[in-house]
């Protein structure tokens, strides 16, 4: 039998308990705090197991970013436990154990949504979409609702043995990523899935078996309908963890980068190579790089650069339809494109604040004599939009490439030099004016609001 192009079949699922002397897994690789919430779990008599990305990234021998736990203790009954336990989530009720920054998600075990219980406890939408998923059930019924196969793998604080319900080790060693249950239900219950299979695949450098790949590219509108908010936090998911341009280019693969990020849809080419595509590419090769480096990263930076380019579309098709000047225009644009942006993606004011500003300065750092280019360096935000200009620099060359070249060299000179480096511009655009007025007599024009 080639089970390798099929996902693995609800029917099939067969417990095997792989016990603490053959697997990987350690105490010392999970966190303390985790440790805590699972045995206090234990002690009062309950299941409780590490499960998800914590024992899939722990048998691959890689950091997890967080540790999950599943239990038969109900939501009510983990807050009677721990003082420091808030309850969350409405489409699926979870307790959050809070350590100062550090949050530990318990997840009950899930049950099957049919039934009276189900009918009470979840809802389904008229085309299938999980809008609520609370009904308890056992361990066996929670390992069916888990999305793949290497994320139903569950480590035991009872006996350090790590219980695989579907096969995800067989999977985990061969790098498959692999659903579990009919494809197209599980994606029409829950959208998102399809992004997590991408995420995966990129993030554990696996590939997606093919009875679960195929339905993807036909079922990626369905991602419409789900709460910008939602994808929100997804994308950071996708883009912010360490291999966005691998993900992105999965992604686009899989026609799933266009259902987040419509207004990119027109500016994309067949090739790849277009100026918004190979920003792209530069800024989350960058971001990668310094998500490798532990550096900081910011969102606002990134969606900043990724929407630059149908930025100034837009603003030049303003100016030319309404007569705005290009900055008025291009002010207009910017709310245009977050607009429309935030229909797919609901991204924070905080961040669209910060946004707009690393697009605005764009405009400015253009004009540096007089005393504007001293002004400039003390915005909050000039870093980051030095940062952007350079990677325009490198994406268009020419006169952008010079003029971000010499912002930085103004940084990094002493005050004398920079004196220079602005006298030399004065005098250049004193030249300007004094032929603008030989060529042509000025005539009396209200000065407009705006930068100059
Ligand atoms: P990581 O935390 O590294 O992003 P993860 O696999 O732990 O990956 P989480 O979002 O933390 O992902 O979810 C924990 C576990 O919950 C998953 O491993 C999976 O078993 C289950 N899960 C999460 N989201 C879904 C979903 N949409 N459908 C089904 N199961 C899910
Ligand atoms: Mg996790």
């Amino acid at each position: 039998m080639n089970r390798d192009n099929k996902t693995r079949d609800i029917n099939d699922l067969k417990l095997e308990v792989i016990p603490r002397q053959e697997h990987g897994i350690s105490r010392k690789d999970i966190s303390e705090n985790a440790l805590k919430v699972l045995y206090r779990l234990n002690k009062a008599g309950y299941e409780a197991y590490l499960v998800g990305g914590g024992v899939r990234d722990l048998l691959l021998n890689k950091q997890p970013k967080d540790f999950d736990i599943a239990t038969n203790a109900t939501p009510e009954d983990v807050r009677k436990l721990f003082r420091n336990c808030r309850l969350v989530g409405r489409r699926f009720r979870l307790a959050h154990i809070l350590f100062g920054r550090d949050v530990i998600e318990v997840a009950t075990f899930r049950g099957h949504h049919g039934g009276e219980k189900g009918a009470k406890f979840a809802s389904q939408s008229n085309d299938g979409m999980l809008l609520r998923d609370n009904v308890y059930g056992t361990i066996d019924e929670d390992a069916e609702r888990r999305d793949f196969t290497v994320n139903a793998l569950y480590y035991n604080i009872d006996d350090f043995s790590v219980r695989d319900y579907a096969g995800g080790m067989e999977d985990l060693e061969n790098g498959v990523i692999r659903l579990i249950g009919d494809p197209e239900t599980r994606y029409r219950e829950d959208p998102v899935r399809m992004l997590r299979a991408v995420r995966f695949a990129a993030k554990l450098d696996m590939r997606i078996n093919e009875a679960t790949a195929a339905p993807i590219p036909g079922l990626a509108h369905l991602l419409r309908d789900i709460p910008a908010a939602r994808l929100f936090e997804e994308s950071l998911k996708l883009l912010q963890s360490g291999d966005g341009l691998a993900t992105y280019q999965m992604l686009r693969d899989y026609n799933l980068f266009a259902p987040l990020f419509p207004i990119l849809e027109e500016h994309f080419t067949e090739d790849r190579n277009s100026k918004c595509e190979q920003m792209l590419e530069l800024v989350l090769r960058s971001t990668d790089e310094r998500v490798a480096n532990d550096q900081r990263i910011n969102p606002a930076f990134m969606y900043a650069a990724m929407l630059w380019y149908p930025l100034e579309t837009r603003a030049e098709e303003i100016a030319f339809e309404s007569g705005l000047s290009y900055y008025d225009a291009f002010m207009v644009a910017a709310n245009d494109i977050l607009d429309e942006q935030v229909k797919s993606i609901a991204i924070p004011r905080r961040f669209t604040a910060m946004i707009r500003d690393i697009w605005q300065l764009q405009l400015r750092l253009s004009r540096r004599s007089g005393n504007r280019a001293y002004k400039l360096l003390e915005q909050p935000k000039f870093r980051a939009a030095f940062d952007f200009l350079e990677m325009r620099g490198q994406v268009e060359g020419g006169q952008l490439k010079e003029l971000a070249k010499w912002w930085d060299s103004f940084q990094k000179a002493e005050r004398d030099a920079r004196h220079n480096m602005v006298q030399v511009l004065n005098k250049a655009s004193n030249n300007k004016k004094v032929r603008r007025r030989k060529s042509k007599p000025r005539r009396k024009k209200p000065q407009p609001k705006q930068e100059s």
